[in-house]
């Protein structure tokens, strides 16, 4: 039962600005106690403890949603916690609502934070008592000098925090509050330091041997007084010195004055990404003082890939570590520098192969959520999730103010139909074909002749084909209307399998399919000639059976031109070994896979990297960085080929018409120059793997698993047959 909305939000005084405050309220207890439960929020984010024990442990709570719309509250029992005399105290941070994140004028959306919460206890005589937050709660400025998303955190053991004032009630919208939907954001994993270098500049830099997202736990002994700063870095630059100019303005730094004795901390209110911390100040320390805590929603294993082929691994872990690195409550393109956003389109490359590495229901049901709450009347989808970027509706779709770009809004249709695909959630599909239908909708107001034309478009965002524009090469329209179709594909699937009418829908993907044949092709060739053009044609379906063919064709000389090297950026990358694959030219894609020279996945290994780069060519060859202002080490957009180890490598497919692996197929496609590869999918029924192995006789050994309660399609050489639960071992030549 709800009953924070009693409650009230209340803040301290306004003039504390970039101090975090701290509230208390102290209560006695008039009986013997059945159960107590705390409901809690803030417009920030909270630390609440009970007699100074800590109230659950979700980092950065309540979390990030469209704060306008929606704000989660959680609920804790915390009948242990109380005794007959009790203090809950509650520390809050600025936190998202209330730092400048998102480079407009947007955010922060309030200067303070706010706490709202309600303690309900239930005595055994039936009675019950509410503790709501109000002007009797006291505040005091606490230890936390200031902490931002990305103005890091600034901190003095030695204060003492005083509670004095009496706090404020403020007038916010309690109708926005809603259950928690998401997945809790928890501390994850501890690392020790790996090593302590001096860089060549005179630096001390701690390196964990891991670029990860989290913050750094410290235990210090002191006098009083001594001072140690602490600042981030995801790489060392070409000489082996300290560098994060790559973080823009954001400053991933902890200041922290000591108290004397021991002093144990880690940031309250603020998060990082970060392999190297370098340390400055005048307080001791050893490798065994600094630990990094990872920090990331607390989503499921459930997909796990290991092949013959040691730098395949290598870049499979990458993935698995890029997730884990931008699934802090929201999908975040990158988790260090002045951005950290839900951007849409990388979320909408990624969320197949996220859903596969991990459980993330209850992940994706809060952000798609989110995505709906935000889209505006006219079903445009807004590049962020939350929507954290000022945009003016009045402008013109080619303003800055209006980018609802194409392969990015698209996470409206995309994202729920995969989601559906991993879990079989009807209901949800249901609840979001509205949205589905408005972007659509959206879509073909800009689109006269059904060719989408008007409007701002990221393109094949960071394709190599066109160097000097971020864009890329490929023509904005041609990626436009093959997203036009494909949304429109997937809103006709989705109405269908809901039970509606999808006819309008379904007569709309004759006439986008005609009019981009009429205006992309040409003469059995795409108008433009790059790779993501061909791929977009062929993957959305786009073409006729001879078109595909010569486009294909000329796809093979095109990567082939470039020395079996790709130029693909964020739209047709994910889907460039896919349709290799569909063209019958999976030597290509696994050439492509296993491509070792610039630029490629094995590219960003042969340099060191632990996790996805944002840019193919994040790091030039001679050892210099890219450029400072938009690269990051940390950017999950490409590990989207991980779809493509499971459904393709190893084969595990679903099957549209019987979602969540209820009915699925499995196709291993082997190589020899793999050896062997596996791959296991925990589905709602159960464990699915699939492995193959080259043996010393020259044969090919597949295992195959089919859970309880499903059944699969096992196709070897192009000979299927059916499979019900259980284990299967077949051989082939
Ligand atoms: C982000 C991307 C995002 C893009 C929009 C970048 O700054 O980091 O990942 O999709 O902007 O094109």
């Amino acid at each position: 039962m709800s009953f924070i909305k009693n409650a009230n939000f209340i803040s301290a005084d306004p003039e504390w600005k970039e101090r975090a405050p701290k509230f208390k309220k102290s209560f006695s207890l008039s009986g013997k106690v059945n159960r107590a439960e705390l409901q809690i929020s803030a417009l920030g984010v909270y630390l609440a403890y009970i007699n100074g024990v800590r109230v659950g442990d979700f980092v950065l709570a309540p979390g990030w949603t469209e704060y306008e719309k929606r704000l989660q509250y959680q609920r804790y029992d915390v009948t242990e916690l109380l005794s007959d005399e009790n203090d809950i105290t509650v520390g809050v941070g600025h936190g998202w609502y209330a730092s400048n994140v998102g480079f407009s004028a947007k955010y922060p959306l309030g200067e303070y934070p706010m706490l709202i919460a309600a303690l309900r206890v239930y005595y055994t005589d039936g009675r019950c008592e509410t503790v709501y937050t109000d002007d009797s709660w006291l505040c005091a400025k606490s230890k936390v000098l200031s902490s931002t998303i990305y103005g890091g955190e600034v901190y003095d053991a030695r204060i003492e925090e005083i509670f004095s004032e009496n706090a404020r009630i403020c007038d916010a919208d309690k109708g926005i509050l809603i259950e928690t939907e998401g997945e809790v954001v928890r501390e994850i994993e501890r690392i020790s330091a790996r090593s302590i270098i001096k860089t060549p500049e005179g630096d001390t830099v701690i390196d964990f041997g891991q670029n990860l997202t989290g913050y750094p736990e410290l235990r210090l002994f002191g006098e009083g007084g001594e001072r140690i700063v602490i600042s981030c870095a995801e790489i060392l630059d070409k000489y082996g010195n300290f560098y994060n100019e790559n973080y823009r303005s954001a400053r991933s730094e902890i200041d922290y004055t000591l108290a004397s004795g021991e002093n144990l901390y880690k940031p309250h209110y603020t998060f990082f990404g970060f392999r190297y911390l370098k340390i400055e100040g005048n307080a001791k320390f050893d490798a065994s003082s600094i630990t990094a805590v990872v920090v990331h929603s607390d989503i499921n294993r459930t997909g796990y890939f290991k092949s013959g082929h040691a730098k395949l691994n290598k870049l499979f872990e990458n993935i698995i570590w890029g997730q884990r690195g931008n699934f802090l409550d929201v999908p975040t393109d990158c988790p260090q520098r002045d951005e950290r956003l839900g951007w849409t389109g990388d979320a909408q490359v990624f969320c197949r192969t996220a859903m596969l590495n991990y459980d993330c229901e209850k992940f994706f049901y809060k952000w798609i959520r989110d995505l709906a709450a935000s889209q505006y009347p006219d079903g445009g989808v807004p590049r962020v999730v939350p929507n954290a970027i000022l945009e003016d509706p009045n402008s013109s779709v080619e303003d800055w103010g209006r980018r609802h770009s194409a392969a990015w809004g698209d996470a409206a249709t995309v994202c729920p139909y995969e989601y559906y695909m991993a879990y079989g959630n009807k209901d949800f599909l249901k609840s979001m074909l509205p949205t589905m239908k408005k972007w659509v909708g959206y879509i073909e107001k800009y689109a006269p002749g059904y060719i989408w034309s008007i409007g701002f478009h990221y393109g094949d965002w960071l394709a190599l084909d066109r160097p000097e524009d971020c864009k890329g090469g490929t023509d904005h329209s041609l990626i436009a209307t093959a997203f036009f179709y494909y949304s429109t594909t997937l809103t006709a699937k989705a109405a269908r399998i809901c039970g509606e009418d999808a006819s309008y829908y379904e007569e709309l993907l004759p006439k986008i399919k005609a009019a981009f044949r009429e205006k992309f092709v040409v003469d059995g060739r795409m108008s433009c000639d790059t790779q993501t053009a061909a791929v977009v044609a062929i993957h959305h379906g786009l073409l006729t059976p001879s078109e595909e063919k010569t486009v294909g064709q000329r796809l093979i000389e095109l990567i082939e031109e470039r020395g079996d090297t790709l130029s693909t950026g964020f739209v047709g990358t994910p889907y460039l070994l896919d349709t290799l694959t569909k063209i019958g030219r999976i030597d290509k894609a696994y050439t492509l896979l296993l491509q070792e020279k610039f630029p490629s996945w094995f590219y960003s290994i042969n340099c060191g990297a632990t996790t996805i780069w944002e840019h193919w060519d994040g790091i030039n060859e001679n050892g210099d960085i890219w450029r400072a202002s938009m690269n990051s080490f940390n950017h999950y957009a490409y590990g989207a080929v991980a779809a493509w180890l499971y459904r393709t490598v190893a084969g595990i497919k679903y099957d549209e018409e019987k979602p969540a692996y209820e009915h699925f197929t499995v196709e291993p496609r082997p190589i020899e120059r793999l050896g062997s590869a596996s791959a296991q999918v925990t589905s709602k029924f159960g464990k699915i793997s699939s492995e193959w192995v080259y043996e010393a006789d020259g044969r090919i050994r597949y295992t195959v698993e089919v859970p309880h309660g499903t059944s699969a399609k096992l196709i070897i050489d192009g000979i299927s047959e059916e499979l019900t639960s259980g284990r299967y071992t077949r051989y082939s030549k």
